[in-house]
């Protein structure tokens, strides 16, 4: 789950990394009063889940109210990288005096967590990687391990930063370490992590990602309130299936992300173009089944289905009465082409025989499947 930039900052500032002071507001007069509140000069900044705001015009600094007042209005409503901006967040400005570079993230190849510091800071870091690869110093800690005091200050020196600095920079990332692990996040950047002119080492920006199946862990409803679903994503996820909408034809339905990603591929292949990810999971009930057909109906993009299943602990009968018994509970428009194989195909196959006509049809192999419901998603 992506945190816009204010609840980035208070996600760091509960593990005691320094923020601005400031308020997330949804109107201009409500973005006056909260600049009012916190005292001028301001920065009045757009929250959508994109980045490069400041370089569309949804930064901008602010002397006083009627500055507010024009900012505001001028960044509410602008549309940042496809994403329309509704929410503000004004916060005292900062003076400052050097802009630096810092991210945790997860780098899965070597089970270890990855920390890159850069002192070529506040512009994007994907160009210093290209342009300056020498200017980013990159840590792998081990989880078990955990980042350690010592190592974090050579991992600090070697950044290049300003030495006076230092020992703010450790303390900062030391926290920031902390945050990323016990918080959960998958990502946590700070761009650009600032040195005030008074020395002060502080995070002017926030990029978080929580992970999600860690939320059991933590209290994090206030956040989910602001996530972007496309509707399908949203009616998915409210029914517990793992869906990624896209722009195809072929809905697609797989038991198990990898034979989903795989599914994907074949239709692909078969030169068609998928409307859809959807994982139902090892369990292919009727009513897991009947979600997941009811969902992919739902989007008027879809003119064939496509459900590839493959029985492992699942057999096969227990799936075909699983899509028996969900197309007796939802009323499907579009063709279905179903290849089950894996643990009693064949008797899952002989299940589903009476039930099959031109609007539910059966293929052994995966790539004449696809074939089938890219045909029929063509002809539709
Ligand atoms: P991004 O463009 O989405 O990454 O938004 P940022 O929050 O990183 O802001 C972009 C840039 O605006 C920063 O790199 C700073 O140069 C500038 N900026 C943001 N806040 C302040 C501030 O309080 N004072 C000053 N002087 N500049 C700021
Ligand atoms: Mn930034």
């Amino acid at each position: 789950m992506d945190l816009l930039e204010y609840q980035g900052k208070q996600f760091f500032a509960q593990f005691g990394i320094p923020v601005s002071d400031g308020r997330s507001v949804t109107t201009v007069d409500e973005a006056v009063a909260a600049a009012d509140a916190v005292g001028y000069p301001v920065v009045v900044k757009a929250q959508v889940h994109a980045g490069g705001r400041g370089k569309a015009g949804g930064v901008k600094l602010a002397n006083n109210a009627d500055e507010v007042r024009e900012h505001a209005g001028n960044i509410l409503g602008l549309d940042i990288g496809g994403h329309i901006t509704r929410i503000l967040w004004i916060e005292t400005a900062s003076d400052i005096s050097e802009e630096y570079y810092v991210s945790f993230t997860l780098d899965r190849s070597a089970k270890k967590h990855l920390g890159m510091l850069s002192k070529e800071g506040g512009i994007e870091i994907e160009k210093v990687a290209v342009d300056n690869p020498d200017a980013i110093a990159k840590i792998w800690v081990d989880p078990v391990d955990g980042l350690t005091e010592p190592v974090c200050r050579a991992w600090v020196e070697a950044a290049n930063l300003n030495p006076a600095v230092t020992d703010g920079v450790v303390a900062l990332l030391l926290k920031l370490y902390t945050a990323y692990t016990e918080g959960d996040a998958d990502l946590a950047e700070i761009n650009p992590l600032i040195v005030k002119t008074d020395g002060n080492v502080h995070a002017l920006d926030a990029k978080v990602t929580l992970d999600n199946n860690a939320d059991y862990r933590h209290e994090w409803s206030e956040y989910e309130a602001t996530q972007v679903r496309d509707e399908r994503e949203q009616a998915a996820h409210a029914k517990g299936l793992q869906y990624v909408g896209l722009d195809g034809t072929v809905g697609v339905i797989a038991n198990g992300a990898g034979l989903a990603m795989s599914t994907l591929d074949v239709v692909n292949q078969a030169g068609g173009k998928p409307a859809n990810f959807l994982d139902i999971g090892g369990g292919a009930n009727a009513e897991v089944m009947a979600s997941a057909l009811q969902v992919i109906n739902d989007d008027p993009n879809v003119k064939s289905i496509f459900i590839n299943i493959f029985g492992g602990i699942t057999r096969g009968e227990e799936v075909a009465k699983g899509i028996i018994g969900a197309l007796e509970m939802v009323n499907i428009e579009a063709p279905i082409v179903i290849r089950l194989d894996g643990t009693n195909a064949e008797e899952g196959r002989a299940l589903l025989a009476p039930h099959l006509s031109d609007k539910l049809v059966s293929m052994p192999t995966m790539l004449e499947a696809a074939a089938a419901a890219v045909e029929l998603a063509k002809k539709n």
